[in-house]
């Protein structure tokens, strides 16, 4: 379907973080069908026509963010309730998703869709959390967001309530699922294999949906961690670390994402290098679910080794918001602390993640995460005309470290302008957060799982 032209004039910064990581002042970016056409000077593309005209001179451009880890679905009705005090919430929290009816989903996804593109990300991935696909793409495809998504699936008995088959029965339904969704809305739709874990998939199953993936020439993402207790308990039961054990069953390769990856040691991370399987770091879920990123964290021997690492929030009650540039921030300052070294994981690298290094981890390097000619148009612009970008003189260091998703002025997503000066017309946000409120009255009535609303007396 052809879209109108559109041309983004005069930026007062340009990020492309192109090969040449070119940061360009006063520049123009034309867009045709969908795709950046020219990037430049604006002296350069003066002369060249187009549907609709931004005039940018106060904003700042960089490509759309994609987040590798987002558990869409249950959290947002519920967001918040788990008081600090209690510890791990992850038993409520399965329970709680289980609980969702099909309305419910869709207005909670809903709402995650309209936080994730209001703060300038164009893709993200739900790792199967969706119980109602059908339901949920309407909210994707009025969002006109971009989506990784599939069905998690588990074959061995656990604590956690997670959906649960026969190897058999989650191959199928995972194949089916592919078959279904991939490409749809316009390609913005990908389907991968979304296997939970190595601890709650026999070798069999995880073996199985790595052929199924290869087959589609799709992906695969699973939750992947190690540690001095997981290399223990895998030694005795394989043999081996927990990320050998990924490799000895074949389940690593370029199309494999492993969420969170904290633990890893030397061989793992050698393993994961040498296998070129990615990575999606959650570095708020990280921090905030107090899993001792100084002593986990190999953020910066991964990217060292030339691991791709995208970022991802992970569900709406781990990092409790939806903000890529606030994880980018995350990433940037957390490693410099836990190493008490400033030169850990500059604003640039954390920028990267987000973008271009993001989007060849999730298997779409060539279509995203740069603004060059031929890709995708998904694009954010970002106002300066507020003070926590003055003074602006490096423009990466103020998005990282000053910024937030707060000044996200405009996204655009294969060329189509989804958020406009600050407003979008997919939904009444009025309505739809009363909406959600009740949704959340309701699922804490009806599973019993509630908390005191604070701490402190509320009179
Ligand atoms: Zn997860």
């Amino acid at each position: 379907m052809a879209n109108p032209s559109l041309k983004i004039e005069n930026a007062r910064y340009i990020l492309t973080v192109d090969a040449e990581r070119r940061i360009v002042r006063d520049g123009s970016i034309l867009i045709e069908d969908g795709r950046i056409r020219r990037v430049g000077k604006a002296s350069e593309l003066s002369g060249a026509p187009a549907d609709r005209v931004i005039d940018a001179r106060q904003l700042v451009v960089t490509p759309g963010f994609l987040n590798g880890h987002m558990h869409i679905s249950y959290a947002h009705p519920v967001r918040g309730i788990f008081p600090d005090d209690m510890g791990s919430p992850l038993d409520h929290v399965f329970n709680l998703q289980a609980a969702m009816t099909e309305e419910e989903e869709y207005k909670a996804s809903l709402l995650g869709v309209l936080e994730l593109v209001k703060n300038g990300t164009v893709c993200f991935l739900d790792p199967g959390s969706t119980k109602f696909p059908d339901a949920c793409l309407q909210a994707y495809a009025d969002a006109g967001i971009r989506v990784i998504t599939g069905e998690c699936v588990t074959d061995l008995e656990g604590r956690l309530t997670l959906p649960r088959y026969s190897a058999k029965e989650a191959t199928d339904r995972t194949a089916s699922f592919i078959e279904k969704w991939h490409g749809r809305l316009e390609g913005r739709i990908h389907a991968w294999a979304m296997p939970f874990s190595p601890e709650t998939c026999s070798a069999d199953l995880l073996r199985s949906l790595k052929r199924v993936a290869d087959e589609h020439g799709t992906g695969l993402t699973l939750h992947h961690g190690s540690g001095p207790q997981a290399r223990k308990d895998y030694q005795a039961r394989h043999g081996r670390r927990p990320t050998e054990y990924l490799e000895s069953i074949g389940v690593v390769g370029p199309n494999v994402l492993l969420a969170h990856a904290l633990g890893l040691d030397e061989a793992e991370i050698e393993c994961v290098a040498r296998t070129r399987t990615a990575v999606v770091m959650c570095p708020i879920t990280a921090a905030k679910g107090a899993r001792g990123v100084p002593e986990h964290g190999r953020m910066p021997e991964l990217l060292a080794k030339g691991v791709k690492i995208a970022l991802g929030s992970d569900s709406p009650n781990n990092s409790n918001h939806l903000d890529i540039v606030r994880s980018m921030n995350m990433a940037a300052i957390q490693y410099k602390d836990a190493r008490q070294d400033m030169r850990q994981i500059p604003a640039e690298t954390a920028l990267e993640m987000a973008t271009r290094l993001g989007a060849e981890a999730l298997g779409l390097g060539d279509e995203l995460g740069s603004i060059e000619p031929g890709k995708k148009a998904d694009l954010v612009l970002f106002d300066t005309q507020r003070p926590e970008w003055q003074a602006l003189f490096n423009p990466v260091n103020n998005l990282v470290y000053n910024a937030d998703g707060r000044s996200v002025h405009t996204v655009i997503i294969d060329g189509r302008v989804v958020v406009d000066a600050y407003r979008q017309w997919f939904v009444d946000e009025g309505r739809l957060f009363a909406a959600v409120q009740e949704i959340g009255e309701r699922l804490q009535a009806r599973t019993g799982i509630t908390f005191p609303r604070s701490r402190w007396p509320m009179v």
